[in-house]
């Protein structure tokens, strides 16, 4: 069968005219069974959306709070607006297309933000109760805290299982989650760590960083990948 080709939206430095993207993402994607396409902003969505069997989101800076109608606090770190607007308008295609999509960290924020939802712009300073650490001081490959799945869930079809252990590099987090997605997986302290499509359409975004994990053998991270790929098939 023909590898899926997915579409994966690099990071981009303005000041210094550069895109990344980690290799994990495509490492990860690539031992799934998928094809990645890096995709520059240059080439818009409506160009190259129909083309593509499935979108890829990953991590990176924060977001515009003027996307879900609010000012900066002074906790807010480095924006993109253009990478914002750039995503935004991609999941919307993607979702017109019935197209998988999957993202990770900031992509699962993004997600939400697309689709209506908001977050906290830093939610050390906006979560009034005790939180976890979770821009871990561990290496980055590190599963270092716990998150509880939900059991009529994506993604419990996907991990099997009620309690994982994931990585988190992350100080903002999904806030109120959008009417066409749900929350998948929390946090013990109760932060946001997935959400998915509330139909059965392929849409999951997860806070952790999988793709460090599954490079590595993590199982439950491969599976995620796998069943992404299996999905844009
Ligand atoms: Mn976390």
């Amino acid at each position: 069968m023909e590898q899926p080709v997915i579409g994966v939206i690099p990071s981009l430095d303005v000041q210094a005219s550069q895109y990344t993207v980690h290799t994990d993402h495509t490492k990860a994607l690539i031992e799934a069974g998928g094809k990645p396409l890096v995709i520059p902003y240059e080439v818009s969505a409506e160009q190259i959306a129909f083309k593509l069997d499935g979108l890829y989101l990953t991590g990176g800076g924060d977001i515009e709070p003027m996307l879900f109608g609010e000012q900066p606090i002074p906790e807010l770190r480095p924006i993109t607006k253009v990478r914002d607007s750039y995503e935004i308008r991609f999941i919307h295609r993607i979702i017109e297309w019935k197209k998988p999509i999957f993202a990770v960290c900031r992509g699962a924020q993004i997600l939400n933000v697309a689709l209506g939802g908001d977050m906290y712009q830093d939610m050390y300073s906006q979560i009034k109760t005790e939180l976890i650490q979770h821009e871990q001081n561990a290496i980055k490959s590190y599963a270092s805290h716990d998150i509880s799945v939900e059991r009529d869930s994506l993604l419990y079809t996907i991990v099997q299982n009620k309690t994982i252990r994931v990585n988190s590099r992350h100080h903002q987090a999904n806030r109120t989650v959008a009417e066409s997605l749900k929350v998948s997986a929390t946090a013990p302290d109760g932060v946001i760590e997935a959400v998915e499509s509330v139909d059965d359409s392929f849409i999951l975004g997860v806070q952790w960083h999988p793709e460090n994990l599954a490079v590595r053998g993590d199982p439950y991270a491969k599976k995620l990948y796998e069943h992404f790929v299996q999905a844009c098939m």
